[in-house]
């Protein structure tokens, strides 16, 4: 086998039907769009709402005080140029969607690839807190809420469902967010 040949092969950069087709794939997507970081709405009173009517708040390590402010989160959305919006079904494990597809995108060659789900981390029964050291870094991944994104506004404006749920019996919609390039 020559030298040349052990170079590994050179891919093309990640399309957006590709990384959309990617992402529909997954178990649990209904649906999924490319969009620009820029749509993503970051506000000062979402982390309000997690700190005042959460009782997660402070209680696990991808929720606050543990996550980035919304203006660190404005600053490092406006880093991006492309990302992936992904609507989930309600009982899909969406931390586990978008920890899957952000590796799966980074492996395309998209180093700075970075996944965002929704609503508290589960995986432990207790979270770390007391050494501050994720248990599992390869698949927790903080919400969008979390990290001061208005969820409600950023969907509603990219034309995608979303109500405040006010009985058991309405279905929620939860959505995921992968930062590509
Ligand atoms: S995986 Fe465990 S340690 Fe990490 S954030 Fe989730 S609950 Fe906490």
């Amino acid at each position: 086998m020559s030298r040349r040949s052990k170079v590994p092969e050179k891919r093309a950069k990640l399309s957006d039907k590709e990384m959309r087709d990617m992402a529909k794939k997954k178990s649990g997507v209904r649906d999924a769009r490319i969009i620009s970081p820029s749509d993503v709405e970051t506000a000062t009173w979402v982390r309000l709402k997690c700190q005042f009517g959460c009782d997660c708040y402070g209680q696990c390590l991808v929720c606050p005080p543990f996550t980035p402010s919304p203006e660190q989160m404005r600053k490092v959305l406006d880093a991006y140029r492309r990302a992936i919006l992904i609507h989930c079904d309600p009982e899909a494990d969406v931390k586990a969607i978008v920890a899957d597809l952000e590796r799966n995108i980074f492996l395309r060659g998209a180093w700075k690839a970075l996944g965002l789900g929704a609503g508290p981390c589960y995986f432990c029964k207790e979270c770390n807190i007391e050494e501050e050291q994720c248990r599992y870094p390869e698949k927790a991944r903080p919400a969008m809420e979390a990290c001061g994104i208005d969820v409600f506004s950023t969907v509603k404006n990219l034309g995608f469902p979303i109500e405040v749920v006010r009985t058991r019996r309405q279905c929620p919609n939860y959505y995921g967010l992968i930062l590509v390039d």
